[in-house]
């Protein structure tokens, strides 16, 4: 298992992962981040960025209450940050806590600190040659070089870090067999020891898994006795976690000048300084680098006091105690242990697409020249082309894209206004069919009548005249009917234009009037005729209208009143329009579903339950708003609420 992973279906694609992992390790894939395992470098920088806590660290405290109960005998080797990460207790309790958890050696990774400086020392006064020279005590930074700068590999000081020299030593003094657990901040230490140069180390525990277990043994730190480290003993190593650059003093006490060694950290100095010596861009003979600023500031250090507490707390711990004498006595000790191992060249390979693959991608998500990429950053790349080429690499899914997600939503809401209105217009269908039906009746009566009068010899042209007329007004009337029609079907653009909207509800009372006579429904109209203008899409409205109107309509099987009207509130800056009926009502429990998409108590082929869904997205993108009021077996009112051209 990846010592980092992301909890399957704990993703919410906020991208912020993607965005701030160094080398782009994070694959989306189905909606979902998950990490690849052979780009991570274990760095744990995305684990407190997810606000889901869906990204996670591999819990290793079964391992370790297992090797208990097996009766194994357990030494830990304590980073020297602990005083920061404890800051509620005092140090000395810390060794004692772990005591009480089981471990039968508590010891300091400190110690190994100075053990790995004086082999760096050799190792520099023997190589004069060898530039650059990196430092390798940070995982990250040494398996940042093998799989993205193998080129460097020749570089890194071929020694182990003092995580995996402590391991070393404390088998030395305490046995093959015990099991040493490093206890500290650092989540790559995990997969460190997995290396196979590695493996001196059983397993490493964060500080919140040590958290994890004193809770569940119930053991509470500020009840316990304080206790002193089991040795070999540390003294100078304690500082090694600060700012200052431990490992760049080593380096000018083996004799390099101190203008020739450089010491930073953080992601982005450590990237830039790693592509530069890459590229022969810098030269450095020497170069301290800590891939977090410094290991104070560690993924899984605790963060409830600041840095600079820490690091006084770290300070004091390391002022109090030091005792040069005993750390000289055991640095004398294990001098003879090993701490060599080799670096290998894992590089990752990453293919290039072509430009030609590139533009197609591109232009999938609407960017056609390159004024259309917005490089807005919300997908976690920082421009349109890197995560045009992420997708190619499949890396990433075009739907990461908010833009381009914007613009098919777009779509969607368009096609959904659309499905709404050929709804509407599929139920009005029959109602238009018979509107038809009479003018087209009566035109083929006068029609029929007129030939049998020319047949018979009969003409006289008043008489024509005025069957002529009559057949032109029910064409007309059919135009009107079948030109409403199309202009309610057509997909449009919106437009807005001044729309005046006693006339626009005219219109719309005026289409549904046959629909109303077969209900027995009449329309009471109460206009107030000095309403102001509103800017509009006067087609949109017309389907607001005509979607109300009509459920008003429906409300009311067995006939009723249908009451529109029209207002301006007292400051004249909004225009209200009710569609009042004296229908069935609303029960009380649909109320809050009413302008849910696909909600409808239609029953089937009567509608698909979008009408109100639309009409309130509509109107909203108006600045407007619907209010409804309802009593069941008296009737509903609903009020749009538009603003007036004097409001704006
Ligand atoms: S940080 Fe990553 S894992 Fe967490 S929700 Fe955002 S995209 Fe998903
Ligand atoms: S641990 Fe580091 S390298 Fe791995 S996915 Fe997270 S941020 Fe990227
Ligand atoms: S426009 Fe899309 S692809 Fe470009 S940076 Fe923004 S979200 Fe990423």
């Amino acid at each position: 298992m990846n010592t980092v992973f992301i909890r399957k279906g704990k993703c919410k694609r906020c991208y912020n992962c993607v965005r701030n992992c160094p080398v782009k390790a994070i694959r989306v894939k189905d909606g979902q981040a998950e990490i690849i395992e052979e780009r991570c470098v274990s760095c744990g920088f995305c684990i407190p960025l997810c606000a889901q806590k869906a990204v996670e660290v591999r819990d290793d405290t079964a391992l370790v209450e297992q090797m208990l109960l097996d009766g194994s005998t357990l030494v830990a080797a304590v980073s020297s940050t602990f005083p920061g990460a404890f800051s509620h207790i005092k140090p000395l309790q810390f060794p004692t806590a772990l005591r009480n958890l089981g471990f039968k050696y508590v010891t300091e990774t400190s110690f190994a600190v100075q053990m790995v400086a004086r082999a760096y020392a050799f190792y520099i006064k023997r190589n004069p040659e060898m530039a650059p020279i990196i430092a390798s005590p940070c995982p990250v930074i040494t398996t940042l070089v093998e799989k993205y700068f193998p080129s460097l590999i020749k570089s890194l000081i071929p020694i182990v870090s003092p995580t995996v020299a402590m391991g070393r030593i404390i088998r030395q003094k305490y046995g093959p067999d015990v099991k040493v657990i490093f206890v500290g901040p650092c989540v790559a230490k995990k997969s460190e020891i997995q290396d196979v140069h590695c493996r001196d180390v059983d397993v490493c525990l964060t500080y919140p898994e040590i958290q994890k277990m004193l809770d569940r043994k119930g053991i509470r730190l500020s009840d316990i006795p304080e206790t002193e480290f089991d040795g070999p003993f540390a003294s100078l190593g304690r500082s090694y976690p600060l700012i200052g650059g431990y490992w760049k003093k080593t380096a000018i006490s083996a004799g390099l000048p101190e203008t020739e060694t450089i010491a930073t950290g953080g992601k982005k100095n450590s990237l830039e300084l790693l592509r530069s010596l890459d590229r022969r861009e810098l030269s450095a003979p020497f170069v301290d680098l800590l891939f977090c600023e410094e290991c104070v500031n560690g993924p899984m250090m605790p963060t409830e006091t600041s840095t600079f507490e820490r690091i006084k707390l770290i300070r004091e711990f390391a002022s109090f105690i030091a005792n040069p004498e005993y750390a000289q006595r055991d640095i004398l000790a294990y001098r003879k242990v090993d701490l060599g191992r080799s670096f290998e060249a894992k590089p990752i390979k990453i293919e290039v697409p072509t430009e030609e693959a590139i533009r197609r991608v591109l232009s999938e998500l609407g960017m056609h020249t390159s004024a259309d990429e917005r490089d807005c950053g919300a997908c976690g790349y920082d421009t349109c082309r890197e995560k045009a080429i992420a997708v190619l690499q499949g890396l990433a899914e075009k739907e990461m894209c908010l833009p381009f997600l914007m613009d098919q939503l777009y779509d969607s809401y368009r096609t959904l206004i659309q499905l709404e209105k050929m709804a509407s217009i599929g139920q009005m269908a029959a109602s238009i069919v018979h509107q038809i039906n009479n003018p087209i009746h009566g035109v083929l009566t006068y029609i029929r009548l007129l030939l049998k009068n020319l047949k018979e010899g009969r003409f006289d042209p008043s008489f024509f005249e005025q069957r002529l007329v009559i057949i032109e007004d029910e064409l007309n009337k059919c135009c009107n009917i079948t030109r409403a029609l199309l202009e309610t079907s057509r997909p449009s653009e919106p437009a807005l234009r001044d729309v005046d909207i006693n006339r626009l509800l005219s219109q719309v009372l005026e289409f549904l009037s046959h629909e109303a006579r077969l209900s027995n429904v009449h329309f009471d109209k109460r206009f107030d005729s000095s309403l102001a203008t509103i800017k509009a899409d006067p087609d949109l409205l017309h389907q607001v209208f005509n979607n109300l109107a009509l459920n008003a309509i429906q409300a009311m099987p067995d006939g009723g009143c249908l009451t529109v009207s029209t207002f301006m509130n007292n400051e004249g800056q909004r225009i209200g329009i009710t569609f009042a009926d004296t229908g069935c009502g609303i029960p009380p429990e649909n109320m809050k579903k009413l302008f849910t998409p696909f909600f409808t108590t239609k029953g089937k082929g009567k509608g698909v339950g979008l009408g109100l869904a639309v009409c309130q997205h509509i109107v909203k993108n108006l600045g407007g708003q619907i209010d409804v009021e309802s009593e069941p077996g008296k009737g509903s009112k609903f009020t749009v609420w538009l603003k007036s051209q004097k409001s704006e």
